[in-house]
């Protein structure tokens, strides 16, 4: 069988947390020896859809990719590289737009909540920003896109957007799967376990980072909200339980019906303390590799551009295609 294209972006906004790593990070290396091309962006261009700084844009960038790198992405086994390096995204977006209707957009959960009660403020790249990704991903004519549970509808916008642009101009572009982990697509907040863990929103006590220290780690996870009662089991009226069940069965790499069996009958402070511990485990090899790739900013720069020059000649004949296609160009 033919392996699979994969393509994932992830925003350099803010630090990235648990969420992140379990339902998206974690997905990205083992998907680097299933893909071919596996293909992971920066997506830089989506962070300025929100307030933002220039100057800790590109800190925040650099972070981001010293973190996928000392979590296990190789630049040797897959396409590694920050999106606004590609010029081919933007001009995809504008081409896109024109088999998008402002309906598709105006349905789109994310914006909604990002937007919140200010929806008139909100900036129109945020309003926007499904068909940047679409862009993303059907540039590449990916087949497979790992995300996190929160991006399904966004996916589902893409391949619609996919299937109405081959049917308009004929098939030049690939209807992408969406790819969600079994367990871990949806990690919530500690504090707020209805919602999830997220970099823009979301309380800070309740955002596990993945450079947290151990400490600080413990803390967040020693005062994680769960529920009035005893019991280690997952259901729909526990929510924080159900949270830490699921971080717990990924940092152990084990299911979740092991550790509902391993802690019957074990109170919730010994469990929380277990899973802050397996969480600081879970962690540290990355943490221990993070700090010396980060320290060198030209090492991390030269990966993006060795990265940015794989995505140009996978991204370029298909924009050629799409141009020739929507009547741009001489005949
Ligand atoms: P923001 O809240 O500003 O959108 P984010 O935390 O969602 O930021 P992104 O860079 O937008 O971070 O998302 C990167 C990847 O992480 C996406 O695939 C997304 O689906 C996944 N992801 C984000 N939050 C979670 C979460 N709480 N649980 C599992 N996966 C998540
Ligand atoms: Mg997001």
């Amino acid at each position: 069988m033919a392996k699979p294209i994969i393509f994932s972006g992830i925003q350099p906004t803010g630090r990235k947390h648990l969420g992140n790593y379990i339902g998206a990070i974690r997905q990205y290396v083992e998907g680097q020896d299933r893909g071919d091309p596996a293909i992971f962006c920066i997506v830089d261009l989506h962070a300025i859809s929100v307030a933002y700084d220039p100057v800790e844009l590109r800190e925040r960038l650099y972070d981001t990719t010293a973190i996928l790198l000392a979590a296990g992405l190789d630049p040797e086994r897959c396409v590694l590289f920050r999106q606004s390096d590609v010029r081919e995204h933007s001009e995809l977006t504008w081409l896109l737009s024109s088999v998008t209707s402002h309906g598709d957009l105006n349905r789109m959960h994310q914006f909604k909540e990002k937007a919140g009660k200010e929806r008139e403020l909100a900036s129109a790249a945020l309003f926007y920003y499904p068909v940047l990704m679409a862009a993303d991903v059907l540039a590449y004519r990916a087949t497979e896109v790992p995300v996190g549970d929160d991006q399904r509808q966004h996916v589902e916008l893409m391949r619609e957007i996919a299937r109405r642009f081959n049917a308009r101009f004929g098939e030049a572009l690939v209807v992408p799967e969406l790819r969600i982990p079994e367990v871990g697509a949806r990690i919530m907040d500690l504090q707020e376990p209805e919602r999830k863990m997220s970099t823009t929103g979301g309380t800070e006590q309740g955002t596990v980072l993945v450079l947290d220290e151990p400490s600080k780690i413990r803390k967040k996870f020693g005062s994680a909200v769960t529920d009035s009662g005893r019991e280690v089991v997952r259901s729909p009226e526990k929510p924080g339980i159900t949270n830490l069940i699921d971080i717990l069965a990924v940092a152990r790499g084990t299911d979740q019906a092991a550790i509902e069996s391993e802690f019957e009958g074990s109170g919730y402070g010994d469990f929380k303390k277990a899973v802050a511990e397996a969480v600081v485990e879970y962690l540290a090899p990355m943490q221990e590799r993070y700090a010396e790739l980060r320290s060198d900013e030209a090492e991390l720069d030269r990966i993006l551009g060795i990265g940015a020059e794989k995505a140009r000649a996978i991204a370029a004949p298909v924009l050629a295609d799409v141009r020739e296609r929507m009547g741009f160009g001489s005949a």
